[in-house]
């Protein structure tokens, strides 16, 4: 698949809300290698990231950055048919990787936690795996993979859906990742790999709801992108609804959004200002 027809434009709003359109992917980015990087896309469901970031995908990988996914659920619940319910997560499995292609993405660089659709509550925190349970160095549970993946990939970026989303697994797998990124640049549980040398940064991406603060950075797509970012949402043929989705995507243009997460870090340096004597 060839990208060179590929192009995209950055804008990006400061706090101020003044806006620096024409940015470069470098400049928004603030790379000057992008070869260099690497880019973690967490995924609550396989069909989110076609939605919120084929067209970020599609720049990241245009401009030479390695972009990683990773599939938290195994798509068991996203059956349309009683004859696709025992087949489903095979189904979905194809059209996850022939998704990505599109998007230039390629099924080595797609990994699965593999925990069950719509059952992520069970999996919340990190326990000791029970006999017989699959596991990570002998741990399950949503943050012991999300640790010891970060610490795999060590990405520079990290990008998910954003917790307003209002399916529970997009919420779960935000305030898991979150807690996550900070395991994963700290000391503990050294089996599940090397510290990274500090957290990488995080981007929301919006999926089915709005973002919970005003995005910073939109990305805008030629046709070619865009028809590539149709064709991906396209692939996920064994859902009944695809032709409606595919046609808002349509409707909704060739553009998409990034919040950055800026982490409020507590300091009582924050708040001494606040309670200062007047001299
Ligand atoms: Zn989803």
């Amino acid at each position: 698949m060839t990208h060179t027809e590929l192009e995209f434009q950055f804008t990006q709003r400061q706090s101020d809300g003044s806006l620096r359109r024409g940015r470069t992917f470098q400049e928004t980015f603030a790379t000057d290698k992008p070869a260099r990087e690497t880019w973690l896309f967490v995924s609550p469901h396989d069909d989110d990231l076609c939605l919120g970031a084929g067209l970020l995908m599609q720049a990241a990988i245009a401009a030479g950055v390695e972009v990683q996914v990773l599939v938290v659920t195994d798509g068991c619940l996203g059956y349309c048919t009683q004859e696709q319910e025992a087949e489903i997560v095979a189904i979905r499995r194809e059209e996850t990787y022939a998704s990505f292609a599109i998007l230039g993405a390629p099924a080595e660089q797609i990994a699965y936690v593999n925990y069950p659709d719509g059952g992520l509550t069970a999996y919340c925190g990190r326990r000791r795996a029970r006999p017989g349970e699959s596991h990570l160095q002998g741990y399950v549970g949503l943050q012991n993979a999300f640790t010891w993946h970060l610490r795999r990939v060590r990405p520079s970026r990290v990008f998910t859906p954003t917790h307003t989303d209002l399916h529970p697994d997009h919420r779960i797998t935000h305030s898991e990742l979150m807690i996550s990124i900070f395991h994963a640049a700290g000391a503990i549980w050294p089996e599940l790999g090397p510290s990274l040398p500090a957290p990488p940064r995080v981007g929301e991406l919006a999926v089915y709801c709005d973002f919970a603060a005003p995005p910073n950075l939109e990305i805008q797509a030629n046709d070619a992108a865009f028809q590539q970012k149709l064709r991906s949402v396209e692939a996920y043929r064994s859902q009944t609804q695809i032709a409606a989705l595919v046609e808002n995507t349509r409707q909704a243009g060739p553009y998409e959004y990034v919040r950055e997460v800026e982490f409020q870090l507590y300091s009582p340096r924050n708040y001494r200002a606040m309670f200062a004597s007047p001299e």
